[in-house]
């Protein structure tokens, strides 16, 4: 094995949120190594699977400023109204983005084009010490620096000393474990299954959240007039609809959803994923620091997992952008800290909502429905919980990183929107 690279960030994980990361420090000054296990276009690359992704204006405006916005936007479906209902009851709301002063509440996707879009762009860092297809398989926190052991894809290691170790690698985490950060799993017992669905008639930019008996279930519109379906259900029943032959799955899915969005003709390939929520008690450690679903993977019902964890790497790009400039040590406990209190009411605020959304409408206690339909009604009459819930699609709560406001991360002169 060869002399150890010496690196001032290495970021594990060259998913959604580590490619995003890398990206942003594109530039920076900083020396930057990228561990991932799989090419982004790669059948099994994890994060750049078949899904989509639902991302709001913030997250759009960190990847305008991160130039990959005008290199995804062709294939990004619209969200211009959300209906939201419960199935077999009379409650619903629905959320116009122009009654909001917005032109869009988000975007829908697919999760290989922000991959295509993130990766084209880190084609263009030379200097970016790139080990792919690898794979970290141990990491030690020392004092100066975090040690990293690193497998190829040919069987050949290589050892990488970085002053700040950043954990992107999704919610089973190498990092975590290897650092010993103990985290939680709570299993919400459901598994989502998601397809590509075609109705008799192309959409009107409107994304469908219905809360059926099973689980919730989403329609989100895509770029050329069809939707995703992400339906969480039992894991028997995801089993089954998995299995199941197209026309009975389309039948199935008419009865919970209803007409509202036409007649259901076609369905793609279906895919199901297991839904836990994994928090880590700590997000930080000496010379490391865990973001995106290594730091909090959640239930997809809101549709904020990701929007979260790029909160998360435009963050720490921030910090670490400051920290150059100022000439402080990139992983050192002034900056992890720094991080760390930035980030937390966002982190707890999206996960409490999250979870919080997904168990108030599995809750079948007497009572409780007919709450779920004063709720809706009231949220329905109400403009001022209607101009909230609006600006989570910016971000949830505490401080906005530069780059979601259109802010390159030099510029110290901008103010919120
Ligand atoms: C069905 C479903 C629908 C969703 N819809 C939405 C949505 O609409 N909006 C939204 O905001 N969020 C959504 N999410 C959540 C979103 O997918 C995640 O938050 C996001 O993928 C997290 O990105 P990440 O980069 O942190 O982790 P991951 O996507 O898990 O990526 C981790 C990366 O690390 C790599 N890796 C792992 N271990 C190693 C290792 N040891 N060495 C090297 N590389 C490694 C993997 O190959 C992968 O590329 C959804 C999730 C699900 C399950």
């Amino acid at each position: 094995m060869s002399a150890p690279v010496e690196v001032d960030v290495a970021i594990a994980g060259g998913g959604m949120v580590g490619a995003s990361l890398a990206l942003a420090l594109q530039g920076s000054g900083l020396a930057v190594a990228l561990i991932e296990g799989h090419a982004p276009d790669a059948a099994a690359q994890p994060s750049f699977d078949e899904r989509t992704t639902a991302i709001g204006n913030g997250s759009r405006a960190v990847f305008e400023a991160l130039g990959a916005w005008p290199r995804m936007r062709a294939e990004a479906g619209v969200i211009r109204a959300i209906h939201v209902s419960d199935a077999g009851r009379f409650g619903f709301a629905r959320l116009v983005a122009a009654e909001q002063g917005l032109e869009a509440f988000g975007y829908v996707l697919p999760n290989r084009a922000i991959g295509r879009a993130l990766w084209q762009g880190l084609a263009a860092t030379p200097q970016l010490a790139l080990y792919m297809p690898a794979r970290l398989i141990e990491a030690r926190s020392l004092d100066s620096h975090a040690s990293l052991a690193i497998e190829r894809g040919d069987g050949t290691r290589a050892t990488v000393h970085a002053r700040l170790l950043v954990a992107a690698d999704g919610a089973q985490s190498t990092v975590r474990a290897a650092l010993g950060l103990p985290s939680h799993v709570e299993d919400y017992g459901q598994v989502a299954v998601v397809a590509n669905l075609a109705a008799d008639r192309p959409h009107d930019g409107t994304a469908y959240e219905r809360f059926t008996p099973v689980g919730p279930l989403a329609l989100l519109p895509l770029a050329d007039g069809s939707y995703t379906v992400v339906w969480a259900r039992t894991p028997d029943d995801a089993a089954q609809a998995l299995a199941m032959p197209e026309a009975q799955f389309l039948a199935g899915l008419q009865r919970r959803f209803g007409w509202r969005a036409g007649r259901f003709v076609r369905v793609g390939r279906r895919h199901g994923y297991p839904l836990a929520l994994t928090r880590s008690d700590a997000t930080h450690a000496p010379r490391a620091v865990l973001i995106g679903n290594a730091a909090q993977a959640l239930h997809p019902v809101a549709g904020q997992g990701f929007n979260l964890g790029l909160r998360d790497a435009a963050t720490l790009a921030e910090c670490l952008v400051e920290a150059r400039r100022g000439g402080g040590d990139p992983g050192g406990e002034a900056l992890l800290a720094r991080f760390a209190a930035l980030r937390a009411a966002d982190r707890s605020g999206v996960t409490r909502f999250t979870d919080g959304l997904v168990k108030l409408f599995r809750d079948e206690r007497p009572g409780v429905g007919a709450l779920r339909d004063l709720g809706l009604l009231l949220f329905d009459l109400a403009p001022p919980a209607k101009r909230a819930l609006a600006r989570v699609s910016w971000g949830f709560a505490g401080r906005l990183p530069r780059l979601a406001r259109g802010l390159d991360l030099a510029d110290r002169s901008g103010t919120p929107p």
